[in-house]
């Protein structure tokens, strides 16, 4: 729990400074855009340089945007839900990327699920960031059973389970940290951005892993929340 509560500090710090610099950044990067392009239509050499330069600056202007859409602060809108329902259309969503990489999504739901209360758009935003780092953790493809049963007390836990590439032990502390990312064209943000939501729903974000052989999260969330 202490260490659970050390990182959810960082975190919170870390993605305050974060977001303030992530902001002023854009100006620099919208004029330095300008030059280059300028540069580039005086040129007449070296066009493969300004090519890469402006592709180099437009990535890092992704990367800024990106984090600011997720770190902008949001109107919350707390309500009891069916954990079916969202599953229903998390899945749906899921499937099209999961298709196109042979990767076969399998439920098993426990009979008697009770309802979350919960933010319905941001609990759906972790459940596809979790699905969606286990779609692209196993390039080759396979299964994804996700498993929703009762927890203890009156919680809920839900276990997303792939047969990816898995995680080195060292990194799994890793998770959940801004830009921590080992994809070439990762950003780093999906796990800080869930590990952020499903605190604020006074819940916690478990993983364990094997390398090769695969990694599970598990999210746990109780069922009624006491705040
Ligand atoms: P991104 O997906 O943009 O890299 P995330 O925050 O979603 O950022 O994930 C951070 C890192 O955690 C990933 O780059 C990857 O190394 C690791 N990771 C997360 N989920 C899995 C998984 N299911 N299997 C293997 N590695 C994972
Ligand atoms: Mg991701």
């Amino acid at each position: 729990a202490e260490e659970m509560l050390r990182k959810s500090d960082r975190l919170s710090i870390a993605g305050q400074l974060a977001a303030g610099v992530a902001h002023e950044i854009r100006n620099p990067l919208a004029s330095l855009s300008g030059f280059v392009q300028l540069l580039q239509k005086e040129a007449t050499t070296n066009q493969h340089y300004y090519e890469i330069m402006l592709s180099e600056l437009n990535r890092i202007n992704f990367i800024v945007s990106e984090f600011l859409r997720v770190a902008k602060p949001q109107v919350l809108h707390f309500e009891s839900k069916d954990l079916h329902a969202i599953f229903k259309n998390v899945i749906a969503i899921a499937e099209t990327q999961a298709i196109m990489n042979n990767v076969q999504i399998i439920t098993d739901f426990d009979p008697d699920i009770p309802a979350i209360y919960c933010e319905e758009n941001q609990l759906k935003q972790v459940f596809l960031n979790i699905l969606k780092n286990a779609i692209e953790a196993m390039p080759k493809g396979g299964d994804i059973r996700i498993e929703v049963k009762r927890g203890k007390a009156d919680g809920v836990s839900i276990r997303f389970m792939d047969e990816g590439c898995g995680i080195d032990p060292d990194r799994i502390r890793k998770l959940g940290e801004p830009f921590y990312s080992t994809k070439e064209k990762g950003t780093g943000l999906g796990l800080m951005v869930s590990y952020k939501i499903i605190e604020a729903h006074q819940g916690c974000i478990h993983v364990t892993s094997e390398l090769e052989k695969g990694t599970t999260v598990e999210v746990r969330l109780p069922s009624v929340m006491t705040k």
